[in-house]
């Protein structure tokens, strides 16, 4: 499957924003962007121009697509399902993103980047009630419980990424430290995702 390969934080300084795409090193001061505030590249530093409506479209989708670390196609895809759903398109797109399993393993604690949760996914790490599932991109429903399996349950990888404390703060998750599993109790209002993007410029871009 295609992926994407070059370094990961050169996609927060074209973004200017921590899109905390590495684990524990993004909560510290050798995070790249605390050190280099500017956009990668030859003109990284120079002034920048005024940036067009679509610059700003595209940047926030970007920025989304950055995140969640999926490719331009399934991002497209999301927007489609987002769009024939009844509701708020941009809300849509943003849950059907939030609920992805690779994301909520991450939320829950279980990995400490997205990355590595699609990892600790796609190596059969994860169930979802008493089944394996492999596939990072499986939209998880409510009252779903996702948990780690016996087998995997001594990982380091899940231990270190737990003390991070990241699963304690989401308020539609039910966390349980000590089973290392963890519930979807509704899908999250957009209000309540913690994700700083305007997604009705997302929706601009592609409704063009
Ligand atoms: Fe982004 Fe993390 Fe790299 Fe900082 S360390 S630039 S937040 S990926």
């Amino acid at each position: 499957m295609a992926r994407y390969r070059d370094a990961n934080c050169k996609l927060c300084r074209r973004e200017g924003e921590k899109l905390f795409l590495k684990g524990s090193r993004c909560l510290t001061d050798k995070c790249a962007l605390e050190r280099r505030q500017y956009a990668p590249g030859q003109h990284g530093q120079s002034r920048r121009r005024k940036v067009s409506t679509y610059g700003l479209q595209l940047r926030e989708k970007q920025k989304v697509r950055r995140t969640y670390g999926i490719l331009e196609n399934q991002f497209r895809n999301y927007f489609k399902k987002a769009d024939i759903k009844t509701g708020i398109t941009g809300q849509n797109l943003v849950q059907f993103l939030e609920c992805r399993l690779d994301n909520l393993v991450y939320r829950l604690g279980f990995a400490a980047s997205r990355k590595q949760a699609r990892q600790l996914v796609r190596h059969r790490h994860i169930m979802i009630d008493d089944r394996t599932v492999d596939i990072p991109s499986y939209q998880v429903k409510p009252n779903q419980v996702i948990r780690v399996r016996d087998k995997s349950k001594n990982l380091d990888m899940v231990h270190a990424s737990l003390k991070l404390g990241r699963g304690d703060e989401i308020p539609w998750l039910r966390l349980n430290k000590a089973a290392l599993e963890g519930e979807l109790l509704e899908v999250p209002e957009r209000s309540d995702i913690p994700l700083t993007a305007n997604e009705h410029l997302i929706v601009e871009l592609y409704s063009k």
